[in-house]
């Protein structure tokens, strides 16, 4: 994933307010990133903008080399369907599907052949194999963010995007949650971008991006909880 001056402006010109501020980044295949700052430091904007659900006002975002921004929206949708899987914190799981119907969907809307023993598959490495015909209101928090993480990466997407995929959760789901998504980068090799508060949370990832007023400020490498507390 690479960035290269990204700005994010919101509202008009007089009333506006620059939510990226020109950030530039690189992280290698494989790595697992932590994005922490305080609350209005462009956290979510910034994983927005990479992750293709929001263009930037100005800047590049290139995925496995290739050019996300400067196309039409229509390219974008079809860009991030093909490349990118994102996890949110409140799971938005389609309550009238089934876990496997949820699972199946970014294939379906990527175009691509269905294959269920994969889909199968992926929910049995998040420890779901035997859920597939629950709704999502049937399972814990816990099990519905698992359920999310199937589905972001049963496209083998090349960048999993992660916004605050714990702030939901009790502790043991927590550290569930963060074991699958070191186990996509260590074990699959994935990218691996998580916002989160929790300097636990961000003890799984391999590096932490501080954020401040849109600007990044900070990319240590490893920390323990005491350092980034
Ligand atoms: P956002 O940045 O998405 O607006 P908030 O700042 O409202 O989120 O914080 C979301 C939750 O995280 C709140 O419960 C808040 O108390 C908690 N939180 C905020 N900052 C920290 C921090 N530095 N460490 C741990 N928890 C935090
Ligand atoms: P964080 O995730 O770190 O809390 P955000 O990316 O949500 O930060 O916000 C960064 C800045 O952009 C803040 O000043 C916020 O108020 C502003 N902002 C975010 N989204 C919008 C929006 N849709 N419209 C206007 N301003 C926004």
């Amino acid at each position: 994933l690479r960035l290269v001056s990204v700005r994010k402006m919101y509202g008009s010109a007089g009333n506006s307010v620059t939510a990226l501020d020109g950030v530039s980044l690189a992280l290698p295949p494989g790595t697992f990133t932590a994005v922490m700052g305080p609350s209005g430091s462009g956290k979510s904007t910034l994983l927005q903008c990479a992750a293709g659900l929001d263009q930037p006002t100005g800047g590049q975002v290139f995925v496995d080399g290739a050019e996300m921004t400067g196309g039409s929206e229509t390219a974008l949708t079809k860009f991030r369907r093909d490349r990118i899987g994102f996890i949110f914190q409140q799971f938005n799981l389609l309550p009238t599907l089934t876990v496997l119907q949820n699972v199946t969907l970014p294939l379906r809307l990527a175009g691509r052949r269905i294959d269920r023993k994969h889909c199968i598959t992926t929910l049995q490495r998040v420890g779901l194999g035997d859920r597939l015909h629950h709704r999502p209101a049937e399972l814990s928090g816990g099990q519905q963010q698992r359920v999310a993480i199937a589905r972001a990466l049963v496209t083998n997407p090349k960048v999993v995007f992660a916004d605050e995929p714990t702030g939901a959760l009790d502790t043991r789901s927590a550290r569930d949650v963060l074991t699958l998504l070191a186990e996509a980068v260590h074990l699959y090799g994935q990218t691996v971008v998580m916002v989160t508060h929790d300097p636990i949370a961000a003890s799984y990832a391999d590096s932490v991006l501080f954020l401040a007023d849109g600007q990044i400020v900070g990319h240590l490498p490893r920390p323990t909880p005491e350092t980034v507390a």
